[in-house]
């Protein structure tokens, strides 16, 4: 088997002081291949570990136990051409991406840096056609773009300069978190078109990282389902937004607007505000004390993920007949038949 371009190997992530400790992600173990140019979102609700996982992937936070590689390296250890090259090959669009941007430097900047760092151009007029390329590959007319500071454009637009500056790097991985939560409904499309582009033309997978289900029914392939930093339901996401096994899931899937006019949706909102548990005492199912379907061995350990298709697992006892799955087989429900 090659080496993975990017893994978690068993990484916890725990926040907080010793007496209080929150554990945001717990014991994941997922390994990407750049030859794999799927969408694969991470879903769940705020304080699932969604955005932990994609912090931890980037190296932007440390794992408390556990490693991640790149190219087989632990990110901490990188180096000299390994950083280079971990810097180049994987690329992040966060929600606001001019956040951290100087409001004082016009949009040309954001593009030029990497064509600079990364050696893209060996003219101006080379990094001019490769910045208007870029522009108009995610549907920006340069001449309307360039030039300008970021306070003269749009949500959209901005979020989009943000795809047009991955694309031009063509990274073997885009971590994206929540890239369109602040645009209108109007551009959302717009940018998820333009993911979904840079997945298509250049083979790029793409970790889309969301609490909203819609959009990632709509731009992915497969998904991961989190809470409280562990895997509830993970595979094909058109079974599982359409036939959720996991009670989590169907709670998250029953509290949104479902295109399917046909599916009730609603009822879950309730079940969301009664949450508030004592999550440090559970020993089984971190979801016990929401769900509606408890048995008692749902309190001994937690359980493992069952498989129920090819590439559909979930991790309740509900399923406990069926064949389960180690903790390292995650990515084997991602992989084509
Ligand atoms: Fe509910 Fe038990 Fe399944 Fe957890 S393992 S989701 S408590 S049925």
């Amino acid at each position: 088997m090659s080496t993975p371009l990017l893994e978690l190997r068993n990484v916890t992530k725990i926040f907080g002081s010793k007496d209080n400790p929150t554990v945001a992600l717990d014991d994941m173990t997922l390994a990407m291949d750049e030859s794999f140019p799927k969408i694969i979102t991470v879903a769940g609700e705020s304080g699932s570990g969604k955005t932990t996982m994609g912090m931890l992937l980037l190296g932007f936070y440390e794992p408390t136990w556990g490693q991640v590689l790149f190219r087989g390296q632990p990110l901490s250890a990188l180096k000299g051409d390994h950083l280079f090259q971990f810097r180049r090959e994987i690329q992040a669009v966060f929600q606001d991406p001019f956040a951290v941007y100087n409001p004082f430097y016009k949009v040309d900047n954001l593009l030029e840096i990497p064509i600079k760092n990364f050696k893209l151009a060996h003219s101006s007029s080379g990094a001019r056609e490769l910045m208007e390329d870029a522009l108009e590959r995610v549907g920006l007319r340069p001449e309307e773009t360039l030039g300008r500071y970021p306070h003269q454009l749009s949500g959209g637009q901005r979020q989009r300069i943000a795809v047009a500056r991955a694309m031009l790097l063509k990274p073997k991985l885009l971590i994206t978190d929540e890239p369109v939560s602040m645009v209108d409904a109007s551009l959302r499309s717009t940018i998820l078109k333009a993911l979904r582009g840079l997945n298509q033309e250049f083979g790029t997978p793409i970790f889309y990282i969301t609490h909203d289900l819609t959009t990632a029914y709509h731009i992915s392939d497969y998904i991961i389902i989190l809470y409280r930093g562990s895997v509830m339901e993970a595979g094909n996401v058109d079974t599982i937004i359409r036939n959720p096994k996991h009670p989590y899931t169907q709670l998250l899937v029953s509290s949104i607007p479902w295109p399917d006019p046909d599916l009730a949706w609603g009822g879950g909102e309730e079940m969301i505000q009664s949450s508030q548990v004592a999550f440090k005492t559970i020993t089984g199912c971190k979801f016990a004390p929401r769900c509606p379907y408890k048995m008692d061995i749902c309190d001994t350990k937690p359980p493992a993920l069952f498989s129920l298709e090819r590439d559909h697992a979930a991790a309740c006892y509900l399923y406990r007949d069926s064949e389960s799955l180690a903790r390292e087989e995650l990515a084997s429900l991602f992989a084509e038949a």
